[in-house]
């Protein structure tokens, strides 16, 4: 089943946050950067729109965040945390949500390092930030573009460089530098 199918399939056809049933597409929730079953959210337009653009938002249509906080997606607890925490700022009701919000301590540090808006920074499938020398682990087979050449999953990559995109690293496979998507590795 592709992605797309298993997420609507997880959200019953309903925006994860407010349960609207219109024009739902899935939403990546960062530091990630590709649609996973993990990572993305299935959202209606007007969640999405509002947290992307947070100035438009309706303080009222977050009190949906009142249900779904309770989901058991991590991804899931890890946007109505950061909404909770925006809307805490001026509403006493996102403080009292936020106050009995419960989160693992992984989804607390994945809620917690999207937070912060400074510049972007290539990071693994866990969110560990990647940095230059680092070796990483590839974590599923990855097309080489161009050429029927395929990186295997566990391959090890020594030493990468950054690139100018934080969403690909570089690295030497099998003598050949490529690029690698920075979300397909694992940091050892
Ligand atoms: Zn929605």
């Amino acid at each position: 089943m592709s992605t797309e199918a298993t997420l609507l399939e997880r959200c019953e056809s309903k925006c994860e946050l407010c349960s609207s049933e219109s024009a739902l597409s899935p939403y990546v929730v960062s530091p990630h950067t590709q649609v996973t079953v993990d990572h993305a959210v299935m959202l209606c337009s007007t969640c999405k729109d509002q947290i992307e653009d947070p100035e438009s938002a309706e303080i009222n249509h977050w009190r949906c965040l009142n249900d779904s906080m309770w989901s058991q997606v991590p991804a899931v607890q890890v946007l109505a945390w950061r909404q909770l925490k925006r809307l805490s700022a001026t509403k006493g009701w996102g403080q009292d949500l936020l106050d009995m919000m419960y989160m693992d301590e992984e989804v607390q540090k994945w809620a917690e390092i999207g937070m912060n808006d400074d510049e972007e920074k290539p990071r693994d499938v866990n969110g560990v930030e990647l940095k230059k020398g680092d070796d990483v682990t590839v974590i599923k087979d990855l097309p080489v573009k161009g050429s029927s050449m395929i990186i295997k999953q566990g391959t090890a990559v020594r030493g990468i460089a950054l690139t100018d995109d934080p969403k690909h690293i570089q690295g030497k496979v099998n003598g050949q530098t490529m690029f690698i998507i920075a979300e397909y590795c694992r940091k050892k």
